[in-house]
């Protein structure tokens, strides 16, 4: 583990007597992708605020490499932020914009050029630099918002939602570009976005959030593949859950459960269980198997819904106990098992081992 650049202890902020973040703690590793995931209002923007100086906590503290942050002026901490609504001067060239800061610091003529010229060519806008803002493209506009960012050399880096206003391609170009140039610089990035998939394929670490209470903190892979309760599990991406009841407790480092009337064997989860426990089992979709329906595995369903998404063929089941199940599978014309229409009957199964368990009173 890296050494922390930023902790953030107990700290809690209010608005009009509601509690918006809760006696929040969170260190943030040197050099990190760190991703505050969470849906509209939970507190993401708030949290990236106090960080930045825009706000001030009612409670708690935030440390930067061990020098408190709280009554240090916004203009005086060592972090740069870039918001959805990026403002660049609109009369001022490409050049002018990414310079403004270091001018304003009165750094020497050859050194602001140097110093432009190399943040520009990280973005890769070095042949725009006499453009003014509403000569570019969105994209390229908000390459200059990073630029000018980066070009101050923060050790961090606050970014609220920066591609959301660019379109589905441009924001998938940016995702990769942004992700390569925090490699690159090594400077420790804090992204803010309500986009699971975009918090799943940039970061290091994401930050699940729930009314300014985090949920969970870990590895994409962490997050969507072990959720820590259901609220993560329904947030980042889609998943099926099946009531489940405990058949055999105590067979070692597997449990028996029963899941819709089939007998399937479990790893041990990490929270104690006993005979007869009621229990969630969470499934994402891909992991869900579609079979004929004169198979003999699995359980008897219909096909309500059914979506081809081109690398996918997607579909929601109803089990005959009304139970629905969503299903995502590869689509492969020479596998007879897609071969199966709307309203037509199936059987559905999964991959052993892919189940996930939680505790009934799982939040
Ligand atoms: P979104 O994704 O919609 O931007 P968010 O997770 O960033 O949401 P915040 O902007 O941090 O959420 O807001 C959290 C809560 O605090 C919301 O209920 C919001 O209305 C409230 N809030 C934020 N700023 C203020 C303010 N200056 N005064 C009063 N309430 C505020």
């Amino acid at each position: 583990m890296k050494k922390t650049l930023l902790s953030l202890r107990n700290l809690t902020k209010q608005f009009d007597g509601k509690t918006v973040l809760d006696s929040l703690d969170l260190d943030i590793a040197d050099g990190e992708f760190i991703t505050l995931l969470g849906p509209s209002g939970c507190g993401k923007t708030t949290l990236l605020r106090l960080m930045a100086g825009f706000e001030h906590p009612d409670a708690g503290s935030i440390s930067l490499a061990g020098e408190e942050l709280i009554d240090v002026a916004p203009e005086n901490r060592p972090l740069n932020t870039v918001f959805q609504h990026y403002a660049l001067f609109p009369h001022m060239s490409v050049f002018d914009n990414v310079a403004y800061g270091l001018k304003m610091e009165k750094r020497p003529k050859d050194e602001i050029r140097q110093r432009v010229e190399e943040a520009l060519a990280m973005v890769q806008l070095q042949d725009y630099v006499a453009r003014k803002p509403h000569q570019l493209s969105g994209g390229q506009q908000q390459r200059v918002a990073i630029a000018r960012a980066v070009v101050k050399r923060p050790k961090m880096l606050l970014l609220d939602e920066p591609l959301s206003a660019l379109d589905f391609k441009l924001r998938r170009t940016m995702q990769v570009e942004l992700k390569r140039l925090q490699r690159e610089l090594g400077i420790t990035f804090v992204f803010v976005t309500h986009d699971q998939e975009e918090a799943l394929s940039m970061s290091d670490r994401v930050v699940v959030f729930k009314d300014g209470v985090v949920q969970q903190l870990g590895t994409p892979r962490e997050v969507y593949e072990r959720p820590a309760n259901l609220f993560t599990a329904r947030f980042v991406g889609e998943t099926n859950f099946f009531p489940g009841r405990v058949e055999a407790a105590d067979a070692g480092d597997s449990i028996t459960v029963d899941v819709l009337g089939l007998k399937r064997t479990f790893r041990r989860p990490d929270f104690a269980v006993v005979d007869g426990q009621s229990l969630h089992v969470l499934l994402r979709p891909e992991d869900i198997r579609v079979l004929a329906p004169d198979d003999t595995e699995g359980l008897p369903g219909r096909v309500v819904e059914r979506n081809y998404k081109g690398s996918t063929l997607d579909s929601v089941i109803h089990l005959e106990d009304g139970t629905e199940v969503l299903a995502s599978e590869f689509f492969d014309e020479d596998d007879p098992t897609f071969d199966y229409r709307l309203g037509e009957p199936v059987r559905v199964s999964w991959v052993d081992g892919w189940e996930w368990l939680l505790p009934e009173e799982s939040a």
